[in-house]
């Protein structure tokens, strides 16, 4: 068994302090063999941003390990840190927030490219052009500045911009739960991609437990900063342990049960679903 990519143990994240102490990620492990894909889902304020911010130190780990390719991240000093920021990058859900909306498409692209020391403005222009061309975007889009993109347009420049920075592990929070069914299944197959082309290793962030299924092989159920359930991703669609994790499940409406559904169709399929599901969990 080779070395995972990433092995994460007894995280413990807190916020405040005092009265006002806050666990938000309590005693939380696992790990992401490399080129493997790791989902992380649960309801809103269950904890996900928070490991995914002490992954890229956006907040400090109050305990725990966070060993990213036999390197403990949690032990490094910023400037320790800096050399491997690199290697993990992060996909935001909403990347117009984080695009500068001055620059145009390829000068969003091409700034991560200078930060690594590529001084040759040629050179760069053209690796952001290729990188942006990779996501699916065509050459028209270079010199159009954030406002002029859709929501899913945008969310290929910030993967583009993620990708520059050649990461080994893509830490992806909410990447496609702000964009239309259709849209969101553009994205998730560009990272399905990412991943059976480039071997990138991904942490796929949702409260969604339709999309993980796309691109997680594994999945971990997080409830109050807590992993509540784990396992691979089908099993634990197929049959959930935790009425919590049923919960999540039930509140899905997956793309692929949509596209091509007549809407009474659909609504008829989830019924069917709903009525399943209570008769086995009763
Ligand atoms: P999720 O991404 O699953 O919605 P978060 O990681 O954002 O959850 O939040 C987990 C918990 O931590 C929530 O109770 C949230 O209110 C709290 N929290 C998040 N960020 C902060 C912060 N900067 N200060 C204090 N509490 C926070
Ligand atoms: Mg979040």
């Amino acid at each position: 068994m080779s070395q995972p990519l990433l092995d994460v143990r007894g995280l413990v994240v807190e916020y405040g302090h005092g009265r006002d102490l806050h666990r938000a990620v309590d005693d939380v492990s696992f790990q992401v063999p490399r080129g493997g894909s790791l989902a992380v889902v649960g309801e809103s304020g269950s904890g996900k941003s928070t490991i995914a911010k002490a992954l890229v130190r956006l907040v400090r780990p109050t305990a725990g390990s966070i060993v990213f390719d036999g390197v403990d991240l949690a032990q490094l000093t910023d400037r320790r840190l800096r050399p491997l920021r690199h290697r993990v990058q992060m996909v935001f859900q909403d990347p117009y927030g984080s695009l500068d909306p001055h620059l145009s498409a390829q000068e969003i692209v091409a700034e991560p490219l200078a930060a690594r020391g590529e001084r040759s403005r040629r050179v760069r222009e053209r690796r952001a052009a290729e990188l942006l061309d990779q996501v699916g975007l065509p050459t028209s889009a270079l010199h159009r500045r954030p406002a002029e993109f859709s929501g899913g347009q945008r969310q290929r420049i910030g993967i583009a911009r993620a990708l520059a920075s050649e990461p080994d592990l893509l830490v992806c929070d909410e990447a496609t739960s702000a964009l239309d069914v259709s849209v969101q299944a553009q994205v998730l197959d560009i990272l399905a991609g990412l991943r059976r082309d480039q071997g990138l290793t991904f942490l796929f962030i949702s409260h969604n437990l339709g999309v993980v299924r796309a691109v997680s092989d594994e999945v971990l159920v997080l409830r109050t900063g807590r992993v509540v359930e784990r396992g691979p991703t089908t099993e634990v669609l197929r049959r959930p342990r935790e009425e919590y994790t049923r919960q999540l499940r039930r509140s899905v409406l997956e793309p692929a049960l949509i596209s091509g559904r007549k809407p009474r169709d659909l609504v008829r399929r989830i019924a069917a679903a709903r009525t399943a599901e209570s008769v086995a969990a009763a």
